[in-house]
């Protein structure tokens, strides 16, 4: 099937699911003048770090579907985690609550990892962060990741078997680089992850893929297939033990800042050699004059667009199975139509029960 026909269903399925709970809540869509935001508006709450108020979500706001700001300043209304486990995939992680996403990342993560696995000889995906399950600001690592529209995927295979949760905290990721260098280990890099890497890129709702410059490079020196995609795929810093996935925002959301395309061409030239030079690598400069900086603000949630003070304090679901996608696509479509025709279907359909999260990459990247 492709991807408008799935990405259509899953909308459909998340409105059905939404005419429910607005009927519940009285809430109703966003902006709206919600009774949550008057509480919010409590000075100690507005004072509060924004990262400690979405750090500390447990669930989803119930809201429509919605990525609201940009990539590094923004929060997620309406998000869906992605089951712990699919056919293709295994969560890992889990502890960190981090499997959250818009609904249109979350299927276009799993309808990668089905078409890589019967495609391209890579036996799954292993998930890494995607959002928290309101987006925002994290307690720790990635600076984007805010508004369910960015996943890291390990560049390491998933293994035949189950992975325990306790192996999902400790197994590490393998980076594909050579020990101290800036380029990619023969023995640990195959053809199977320059095909994976290339059909993530091919999708037209994907922006970016960020991966390290010596695997762009390895991309650049031996695809020999279509490089219409080749310009989304980033070389920046970190991004070789997993690589990251960055869509646009969906079309026709307001509120939603996607950043600007790639550059046209290939990447492969002037920009990538760039990376092969001391520069990128040099450390800091001290700065000159040693009068000291003043100390970063906490990004607070005033700061944030102001529909993220009503996403802060929405309601959350009953459960998180109501707002997990399930694990069967086929079901899920199915259980997409049912809930189409009675609107009564989401909260007993077969979405797929678990528990929630993903690794912690480098800083993240704007180019
Ligand atoms: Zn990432």
């Amino acid at each position: 099937m492709n991807n408008a026909g799935i990405g259509g269903s899953v909308r459909k399925a998340f409105k059905a699911a939404l005419v429910v709970t607005i009927g519940l809540t009285g809430l109703g869509d966003l902006p709206f003048s919600a009774p949550g935001f008057m509480a919010l508006a409590s000075a100690a709450e507005s004072d509060k770090p924004a990262k400690e108020i979405f750090g500390a979500a447990k669930l989803p706001a119930v809201l429509s579907a919605r990525a609201i700001g940009f990539y590094s300043k923004g929060c997620l209304a309406g998000g869906i985690a992605i089951p712990t486990d699919g056919p293709t995939w295994q969560a890992m992680r889990l502890s960190r609550n981090r499997r959250w996403g818009h609904p249109d990342l979350i299927a276009l993560v799993e309808r990668l990892s089905r078409e890589a696995a019967a495609q391209d000889g890579w036996p799954g995906l292993l998930v890494g962060d995607i959002s928290q399950p309101r987006g925002g600001p994290m307690l720790s690592g990635h600076a984007s990741h805010q508004v369910g529209l960015d996943a890291d995927v390990w560049l390491t295979p998933m293994p035949r078997r189950t992975l325990s949760a306790r192996e999902r905290e400790t197994t590490s990721a393998i980076s594909v680089l050579r020990k101290n260098t800036l380029h990619v280990d023969p023995k640990i890099w195959t053809p199977a992850h320059a095909r994976l890497l290339m059909r993530a890129a091919s999708y037209p709702q994907v922006e970016r893929i960020f991966v390290h410059p010596g695997i762009k490079k390895k991309l650049c020196d031996t695809w020999t297939g279509n490089r219409a995609s080749m310009g989304k795929i980033r070389p920046y810093y970190g991004h070789h033990y997993h690589f990251h996935i960055r869509i646009k925002c969906p079309p026709g959301m307001s509120g939603c800042r996607s950043q600007n395309p790639p550059p046209a061409g290939s990447g492969c030239g002037k920009q990538l050699a760039w990376w092969f030079t001391d520069e990128p690598w040099a450390p800091a400069k001290p700065a000159k004059d040693t009068k000291p900086k003043p100390k970063k603000r906490h990004i607070r949630l005033t700061d944030l667009p102001s529909a993220c003070a009503v996403v802060a304090s929405a309601p959350a679901p009953a459960s998180e199975r109501e707002v997990t996608l399930g694990a069967d696509p086929i079901a899920r479509i199915a259980a997409a139509n049912a809930s189409n025709a009675s609107a009564a279907g989401f909260a007993t359909s077969s979405f797929a029960p678990l528990p929630a999260t993903g690794p912690l990459p480098q800083p993240r990247p704007f180019n």
